[in-house]
């Protein structure tokens, strides 16, 4: 997505250890604007697969999803990190492994809003080694639930979550794609739309 590269290369900042900050932008302050684009975007990949929920991870995952939602015309779910008290109902839950914080977390939904009925798209902000989006299709098919594809906003391919997502048969949709993070610059693949 032109969009989206282009401001990647404007406002990104590449740390060492192959992070990529977007925290003008995506992951603490976001841009509306762009995140109804890449709503628009994704709702147009995924039109015809019969979604029913879009589902994501707090924090950084809430807002795309959201808009992504809106254009499909369907609720947004995010899987909690943290109990919440008022969680009180029967929960899906499984541990994920962070790969920015190096922590091992559970994250969990209640189990009434997934169903075997659902056709899920996850949507999340970073692919990395796969390990959020992975939790997030545990948690879809401990539901019965059918996950339709993963969107993701920007994509780490020097990293194996892709690959990881495409061997357990999953469709992966990336709006940006990076072949490297190296002195202080962004190399980028050929995104997936
Ligand atoms: P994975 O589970 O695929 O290894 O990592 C995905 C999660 O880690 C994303 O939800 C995102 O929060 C975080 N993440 C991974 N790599 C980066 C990065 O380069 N920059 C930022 N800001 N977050 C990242």
């Amino acid at each position: 997505m032109k969009e989206l590269v282009e401001r990647i290369q404007k406002d990104g900042r590449v740390l060492g250890e192959g992070v990529l900050k977007v925290d003008s932008f995506v992951t603490h302050q976001v841009d509306p604007v762009l995140m109804e684009q890449i709503g628009q975007r994704f709702a147009e990949v995924f039109k015809d697969q019969g979604i029913t929920k879009v589902v994501t991870i707090e924090a950084s995952g809430i807002a795309p999803a959201l808009f992504v939602a809106q254009t499909l015309n369907v609720p947004m779910i995010f899987a909690r990190k943290a109990k919440s008290l008022t969680m009180d109902e029967e929960l899906l839950t499984t541990s994920v492994y962070s790969f920015t914080k190096q922590v091992t977390s559970t994250i969990s939904i209640s189990r009434k809003f997934l169903s075997a009925e659902d056709k899920v798209l996850i949507i999340d902000d970073f692919l990395a080694n796969g390990q959020a989006a992975k939790g997030l299709v545990e948690l879809c098919r401990q539901a019965g639930a059918g996950v339709e594809g993963i969107g993701i906003l920007i994509e780490k391919s020097f990293q194996d979550g892709r690959q990881l997502l495409e061997e357990m048969g999953l469709k992966v949709v990336s709006l940006a794609r990076i072949a490297a993070l190296s002195n202080g610059q962004v190399e980028f693949l050929e995104e997936d739309a």
